[in-house]
């Protein structure tokens, strides 16, 4: 392919006199005439992987390496005096996750179409998004996250589907994103949409009429549901998204002439969490409009349909109103009412019925009772499902339950995001982990090579070097170079326990005040969006914030420790972080985080984690084994005793430690308020002494131990290079390509 030829054309002129934003667009329009003509994955079964969310992050440059044209791309911008990372700017990131399910879906969708499977994503193209956080005096602002321009990855199918609803019927439109595999084939992410969106709605912040649902319905993935008009709104948009799905998946039957009533043999529906729960009797009622019984429908979509199960957390399994399904979609409520008289016709616990005696629709029940397999996502994850959380079902449907240990893309999470290691590893072990992770594992015999050693360490500097110049760029901060980089990224969430390590910036805070001086300077970097009605996760980012003015005006304490809250934490954003962080906080309240993809990607990147006995750290401690991990807090068993027992008193930890009672005083002392707003930082601070419902004072010394620990040994220059190097060495396993790979043997069998 001559590309400077297709670039000159496509620019009308020579490269060097168009500006970025343009030689972006037509990279755009050539890389996706580039993966139309690619081969489309195929076979005689196909798996639909259904989600309310794809966070896929910007696509240009991972399409390039994908589709093995990164290099030649970058040489011949860098010919013509352009360069590649700073035409990636031009390119909006669509916000169409909250963040690891969604993220996972779109890993996922990179490993299906790597492995040459025949697969599609199905979900909704919501315009703008989650949303776009701002910082402004210290607190969270949602405004929208608009990423659809006239020229974007999605395509027009032009394919329509009428989607009936109690008052009204809604036509849809099907956008497609192609998703090249790594040196394979494309598979297709599928998201609908409607024609008469009205983006006019939205006027101030992210506020829009909730009512009107054939100007609103993909607007907004996750629109505020603390009412009722809210809550309607998300089941008018589930609907859509799964009708959408099953008349797709009906038509492409048809399309190859399969036989409906053989369904299962040539489509397999896995379903990502309960949002797309509504697919199983929304299939059983185009089935039976196609003339199946109802009992033989039950048994073709029960053999066709796989749920994943992503959270514990009570307040995240759905369970939807009868009167408000009712209201919304009348044609499933018969449906719904028949799967559960069979239920409970079956199984006399009440904890199993599908309908509780509120009258409310539990999603997941109904997924485990017609699907036949319900995974976990880690090992210690689907260990508590099994024992504790979904018992009463493990106990009828022992075979459905199998574990995945979720996974990342390394295309994205090291080639794209960390070049420089990328190539270095190659040079050391050659690049057949790229296609086979588990390659990596060649890496343990440089364990004691100080040459290799330093090299990862003059890597992590230079890209600690790019973190602090982009910081400057984007939020005009000064971040040092010569500091050990602690970050923690992710959702904030409670379980999550961000409010755990800003009680220990107030900790080393204190330190220094009182004359003791780190021996290298500590930066702690925050990541966070939280929901926009969770009022207490914004009371966290709002005592970060404040933290962080505090100790920038401190002229005593800002040399030796520093606290950076970035704006609008999203996948771009991740792959700037990850690759120069040193201290990875995996932090989570043990038995609570599913099982984080963070973890995986840090560690890939040659962070160290300091984490509790949670989710997938579980299995990243197995592999490295204790020299090369921090572990601390109180096992998932003693928490979940705790639990049960009402056995966790916060105040008692308060009352009982003065270090603990003066780092939590610390939230309302007259430094803090004099920065903050007295109204978050006392709600804050009440919350942590009566309730602390996921027990951060439970863990705190501990981690600040450990923490102080993992500082000291961090001076050891060739022993945590070590560590660093049996980390990436380890991180194979949590390829997204083996997570995939056993999704398809054990469930799919495509
Ligand atoms: C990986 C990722 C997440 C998930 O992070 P956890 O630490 O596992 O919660 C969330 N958001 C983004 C943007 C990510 O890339």
């Amino acid at each position: 392919m001559d590309l400077t030829r297709k670039l000159e054309e496509r620019l009308g002129g020579a490269i060097e006199a168009a500006d970025n934003v343009a030689v972006y667009y037509a990279l755009l329009g050539i890389t996706k005439e580039l993966c139309a003509d690619k081969l489309e994955n195929a076979g005689p079964k196909k798996v639909y992987y259904i989600s309310a969310e794809f966070l896929i992050g910007k696509l240009l440059s991972n399409n390039l390496i994908n589709l093995g044209l990164f290099q030649e791309v970058q040489d011949v911008l860098a010919a013509h005096g352009k360069n590649l990372s700073e035409i990636e700017e031009v390119e909006p990131e669509p916000s169409l996750g909250n963040g690891g399910l969604g993220r996972l879906a779109a890993c996922f969708m990179d490993s299906i179409a790597t492995l040459g499977l025949n697969g599609a994503g199905i979900g909704l193209n919501y315009h703008y998004g989650l949303f776009r956080q701002m910082l402004e005096g210290n607190k969270q602002k949602e405004v929208k996250n608009p990423w659809i321009e006239k020229e974007s990855w999605l395509v027009n199918t032009g394919i329509q589907f009428p989607v009936q609803f109690r008052n009204f019927t809604l036509t849809s439109r099907l956008y497609d994103i192609d998703v090249p595999g790594y040196e394979s084939g494309v598979n297709k992410l599928h998201l609908f949409d409607v024609d008469t969106l009205d983006e006019h709605m939205v006027q101030d912040g992210i506020n829009f009429d909730k009512k009107d649902i054939q100007k609103n319905l993909t607007l907004f993935l996750y629109p505020d549901d603390s009412d009722r008009e809210g809550q309607l709104l998300r089941i008018y948009q589930q609907y859509f998204m799964v009708s959408n799905g099953a008349q797709l998946i009906l038509k492409e039957m048809d399309e190859h002439g399969y036989d409906v009533h053989l369904l299962h043999e040539h489509a397999v529906i896995q379903i990502n969490d309960t949002h797309p729960s509504m697919v199983i009797p929304e299939l059983i009622r185009l089935l039976g409009e196609r003339g199946i019984g109802f009992d033989e429908a039950v048994e073709i979509v029960s053999k066709t349909c796989a749920y994943t199960n992503h959270t514990i957390l009570a307040e995240a399994l759905e369970k939807w109103p009868l009167d408000y399904l009712e209201e919304v979609v009348p044609q499933l409520m018969p449906i719904i009412e028949k799967l559960d008289d069979k239920v409970k016709a079956a199984y006399s616990d009440p904890r199993t019925a599908i309908i509780d005696h509120e009258g409310r629709v539990h999603m997941a029940n109904m997924d485990i009772h017609y699907g036949f397999s319900v995974n976990g996502v880690a090992a210690l994850h689907t260990e508590i499902l099994k024992n504790s959380e979904l018992k009463p079902f493990y106990d009828i449907y022992p075979e459905k339950f199998n574990n995945k240990t979720n996974g990342i893309t390394f295309r994205r999470w090291l080639m794209h995001c960390d070049p420089k290691l990328s190539a270095y590893i190659t040079e050391l072990i050659g690049d057949a982990w790229k296609k086979n992770a588990a390659g990596l594992e060649k890496l343990v015999k440089f364990a004691d090579d100080e040459t290799v050693l330093q090299h990862l360490l003059d890597i992590k500097q230079e890209n600690k070097q790019n973190l602090c110049s982009y910081l400057k760029e984007t939020q005009g901060i000064d971040v040092s170079e010569d500091a050990v980089f602690d970050i923690q990224i992710k959702r904030l969430h409670e379980y999550k326990r961000q409010q755990m390590n800003a009680l220990y910036v107030i900790y080393k805070y204190k330190q220094i005040k009182a004359g003791h001086i780190p021996k290298k300077p500590i930066t702690i970097v925050f990541g966070a969006k939280a929901a926009p009605a969770y009022t207490l996760a914004k009371d966290i980012i709002h005592l970060i914030c404040c933290l962080q003015q505090l100790i920038e005006q401190d002229p005593q304490v800002r040399p030796h420790l520093q606290v950076v809250m970035v704006e609008n934490y999203n996948v771009t954003k991740a792959s700037k972080l990850i690759p120069a962080c040193d201290i990875s906080e995996q932090i989570s309240l043990a038995s609570k985080e599913a099982s984080g993809t963070g973890n995986m990607k840090f560690m890939l990147n040659g962070a160290v984690t300091l984490g509790t006995m949670d989710g997938a750290n579980v299995e990243i401690h197995d592999l490295v084994g204790d020299d090369n991990i921090y572990i601390f807090g109180k096992a998932s068993e003693e928490v979940i005793r705790l639990y049960e027992t009402r056995g966790y008193s916060s105040r008692a930890f308060y009352d009982g430690d003065s270090l603990i009672e003066e780092l939590v005083d610390f939230i309302i002392s007259k430094e803090l308020i004099k920065i903050g707003d007295p109204e978050n930082l006392c709600r804050l601070y009440k919350e942590l002494i009566n309730k602390d419902w996921f027990m951060t004072l439970l863990d705190i010394k501990e981690y600040i131990a450990v923490k102080d620990r993992m500082l000291d040994d961090y001076m050891d220059r060739m022993v945590w290079a070590k560590k660093m190097l049996v980390n990436i060495a380890k991180a194979g396993y949590f390829s997204s390509d083996r997570t995939i790979a056993e999704y398809n043997r054990d469930i799919w069998k495509l």
